[in-house]
């Protein structure tokens, strides 16, 4: 994808990337220190979208836009919790007047910003706005290749749209593709995958949950086209976190985890409540002007009865971040053990290879040495 762009570009993207990485360190290691702050919050500043997928239970075509002070207040309340990453999502929050104030709020804060869009609204200059306000990822989610009666999320229609963010974006793509019920094509799903690669943005599949979050199992077909995408292989925590959950789910079992939403995860609608997560609205449904850091240790503690079938893979990924926050050696163990199960002759890189010396090796020394990352990171 760097090939084609001027040499100036080249090195703003790799200078942006680097500082991303940079921060996403710091990130992980905040979230090693402590589980009493969220690590990924959600947040609706226009619950109206453009778009009208028959699926879907998150927007409306009659609200405006939540007044610019009143999302400030809300993006510095969910600093003060300490909150690593925000997240723009919908409705379609590029309908938004302010969105480019909102994510430069995120990003003095030293928060991760980053956006869910359907994409219809880009161009190259909002592309280029995106990059001045300090954009760190965007995530398009794409249904079909086609546009139908279901959804108009489709490649055919969004396609010149990836086209310039390959070209513009200084920012993290990833591209979502779907697996599920209201999916007619399920093989559209590999042409997606294959689409967002070529272009250079990290692709993921999602499974497509009903009204509750919850799985609507998948067909013979759909685990096929499934195990085709993730044969093409990616990065080692995207196969962990598909493994850890996807692979159960897919197979219409169940997973054993912990779900931590109402703590580590957020997710705060248009009218500024706390809620656990989009598919789970109104409880604790508390205003987030109120909530504190007593709230944030109960909700994360309680049991949610929706969790053995839950398909919110971002509230996944930070239970993830949890579990090798308590047991870092099984955690890293498993990852490296499920990624080379798929795949034996994978080499781990260069930054997997030092934790597995630290944690893993039989050593006395290298054991003291894992205890002082680990009490550092914490
Ligand atoms: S584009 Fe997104 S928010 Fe809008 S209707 Fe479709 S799934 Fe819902
Ligand atoms: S398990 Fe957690 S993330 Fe999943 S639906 Fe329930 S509350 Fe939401």
């Amino acid at each position: 994808m760097l090939g084609n762009l001027p040499h100036d570009n080249k090195s703003v993207r790799k200078i942006r990337k680097l500082h991303r990485r940079w921060r996403e360190a710091r990130m992980f290691a905040n979230a090693m220190a402590s589980a009493s702050h969220p690590i990924l919050a959600q947040i609706v500043p226009m619950r109206r979208c453009n778009l009208s997928c028959t699926y879907c239970n998150e927007f409306d075509k009659t609200s405006d836009p939540v007044p610019l002070p009143l999302m400030l207040r809300r993006i510095d309340r969910l600093a003060e919790l300490g909150t690593s990453i925000i997240t723009f999502s919908g409705g379609e929050p590029t309908l938004h007047p302010d969105l480019d104030a909102l994510i430069q709020r995120v990003r003095s804060h030293g928060s991760i910003c980053t956006l869910i869009t359907n994409g219809y609204l880009l161009t190259p200059d909002r592309i280029r706005a995106l990059n001045r306000a300090g954009l760190d990822y965007l995530q398009i989610s794409i249904d079909n290749v086609q546009p139908d009666a279901v959804s108009k999320k489709s490649l055919k229609v969004l396609d010149r749209k990836l086209e310039w963010l390959a070209e513009h974006a200084e920012f993290d793509v990833t591209i979502n593709s779907v697996l599920g019920s209201d999916i007619r094509r399920p093989e559209d799903a590999f042409e997606i995958t294959t689409r967002a690669r070529g272009l250079g943005f990290t692709s993921t599949v999602g499974v497509l949950h009903d009204g509750a979050g919850q799985l609507q199992p998948l067909n013979s077909e759909q685990r096929g086209v499934y195990d085709r995408i993730f044969a093409l292989g990616g990065g080692l925590f995207t196969f962990a976190h598909l493994d850890a959950f996807q692979r159960n789910l897919i197979q219409g079992l169940q997973n054993d985890w912990h779900c931590s939403a109402g703590g580590r995860f957020l997710y705060i609608c248009e009218d500024g409540l706390v809620h656990y997560c989009s598919q789970q609205r109104g409880r604790p449904g508390i205003p987030l002007d109120n909530y504190t850091r007593e709230d944030i240790i109960r909700e994360s503690a309680a049991p949610k009865s929706c969790a053995p079938f839950c398909t919110i893979s971002c509230v996944h990924q930070t239970a993830m971040l949890d579990s090798f926050r308590q047991r870092p050696r099984e955690t890293l163990a498993g990852i490296i053990e499920r990624r080379k199960e798929r795949d034996p002759s994978w080499q781990p890189p260069a930054s997997v290879r030092m934790l597995d010396w630290m944690f893993l090796q039989d050593s006395k020394r290298r054991d003291r040495l894992g205890a002082i990352v680990l009490r550092l990171l914490r």
